[in-house]
């Protein structure tokens, strides 16, 4: 769809302008790689482009070359709205409606008169960008920041800083290149990062190696409370703000622990529940094998969305009856979780 609007792109970006990117709200590693690897591509063209990210993100992230110029819409209020209210062009990067920037985010970009682009891969997206490029099909976000760049024909400038940064969000929302949106096109594009200088060693250890001594205690804990459901192939984990208090959590420390649960043998669906005592609410995590959508799930119980084996949500409910509700539906979904896995 965008190809034919490329050309438009084009002039558009020939001339300077006031440009705004934005990560969905808690971004994670595609979207702070999508929104800062774009970044460091407009700046090539004399562009004032800022990333503002609605809240604050994990440390294992805080690394990425430009981090320290995003702005934080949470704590970095009259900033952010002036320079949204200033915008030319707004990028929405990584998510597919306003609302997941945020309640308040989502009502200055609805005001903003901006141009709106959609880079995005997340199911259902809403309809509000005038550029959009939707693609369900694709492993992140920052593999489609790289067709983006080179769709507008400059893959040829593709310099460290945006390698370092696309290579990150590929790797993570990949699982490491393991899951199945993972193609011969995505470690292609992957390889060319590693040409154009991402040092894929070293970004494997910023990411994965910087694991502090109270998370890998929280991990223990979060697997002490794994629970299994072995007929219906589910698995889930708790974690209470208690549990979250007693480790130090930090934003970012529960990041990949519903995985575990899907790594035991024969589980296709998992789910992680933890308890946010600021937000009132528990913030829930789901992942499947096969064809079991969790995004169809989470979107009909549990307020929320994503991909068909990873997706987000939340219940307004304590986690008893949070987990009394998880248990009660999930005999609707018998056929699909107790039947033959479709070769996954
Ligand atoms: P996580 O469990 O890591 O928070 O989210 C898994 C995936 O689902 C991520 O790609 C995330 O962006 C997406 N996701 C999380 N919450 C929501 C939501 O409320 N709506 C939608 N559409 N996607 C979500
Ligand atoms: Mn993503």
């Amino acid at each position: 769809m965008i190809k034919t609007q490329i050309s438009k792109i084009k002039t558009l970006l020939s001339t300077p302008k006031h440009i705004v990117i934005v990560p969905h709200r808690n971004p994670d590693g595609d979207a702070m790689g999508s929104t800062l690897g774009l970044y460091h591509y407009l700046n090539l063209y004399n562009h004032q482009t800022t990333v503002i990210a609605p809240n604050d993100y994990p440390d294992f992230l805080k690394w990425l070359p430009g981090d320290n110029s995003v702005l934080k819409f949470e704590t970095q209020h009259e900033e952010s709205i002036s320079l949204i209210e200033k915008a030319d062009l707004i990028f929405t990067l990584d998510f597919n409606a306003y609302h997941r920037a945020g309640h308040d985010m989502a009502g200055v970009l609805e005001q903003s008169k901006a141009i709106k682009f959609m880079i995005d891969h997340h199911q259902q997206p809403d309809d509000y960008a005038k550029y959009m490029y939707s693609d369900v099909s694709m492993s992140s976000t920052c593999e489609m920041v790289y067709n983006f760049i080179e769709m507008l024909g400059d893959e040829t400038k593709i310099n460290a800083a945006i390698a370092t940064c696309l290579y990150v969000g590929i790797m993570t929302d990949t699982g490491s290149f393991r899951f199945p949106a993972t193609t011969k096109r995505t470690h292609e594009v992957i390889g060319c990062l590693i040409e154009k200088g991402a040092e894929n060693s070293q970004i494997h250890n910023n990411i994965y190696d910087t694991n502090s001594y109270n998370r890998l205690q929280l991990l223990g804990r979060a697997l002490q409370n794994l629970k299994v459901i072995p007929e219906l192939r589910t698995a889930y984990i708790t974690l209470s703000q208690a549990e979250l208090d007693e480790f130090n959590f930090k934003k970012g420390d529960t990041e990949g622990f519903v995985n575990y649960a899907l790594s035991l043998k024969g589980i296709i669906f998992a789910a992680m529940f933890t308890e946010s005592k600021q937000d009132q609410i528990i913030k829930i995590s789901l992942r499947s094998k096969g064809d079991f959508s969790v995004n169809e799930l989470s979107r009909a119980h549990f307020h929320g969305g994503g991909h068909t084996n990873a997706a987000g949500g939340r219940s307004d409910d304590n986690m008893e009856t949070t987990i009394n509700k998880f248990i009660s539906i999930l005999p609707q979904y018998k056929n699909q979780l107790s039947i033959a896995q479709n070769g996954h």
